[in-house]
């Protein structure tokens, strides 16, 4: 498969770029996060509070799958 390098390094919170190494995906919406932003939440990693939250909502039976 074929990304875009740029757009798959950049932290969406923070625009670091240094951090590439760092990158992680948020595991509900695949935004990226780096280390930096990342909510940490039960071994998991998430790009925002909210997604923390929506991501143990949908665990209790209300997962809508987009797509
Ligand atoms: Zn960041
Ligand atoms: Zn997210």
């Amino acid at each position: 498969m074929i990304y875009s390098v740029a757009a798959m390094t950049l932290c969406h919170k923070c625009k670091d770029t240094s951090v590439v190494s760092r990158i992680r995906k948020c595991v509900l919406c695949v935004t990226n996060v780096c280390e930096k932003c990342a909510v940490r939440r039960y071994g998991q990693k998430f790009c925002s509070e909210n997604c923390a939250k929506s991501f143990f909502l949908n665990e209790k039976g209300e997962f809508d799958p987009e797509n």
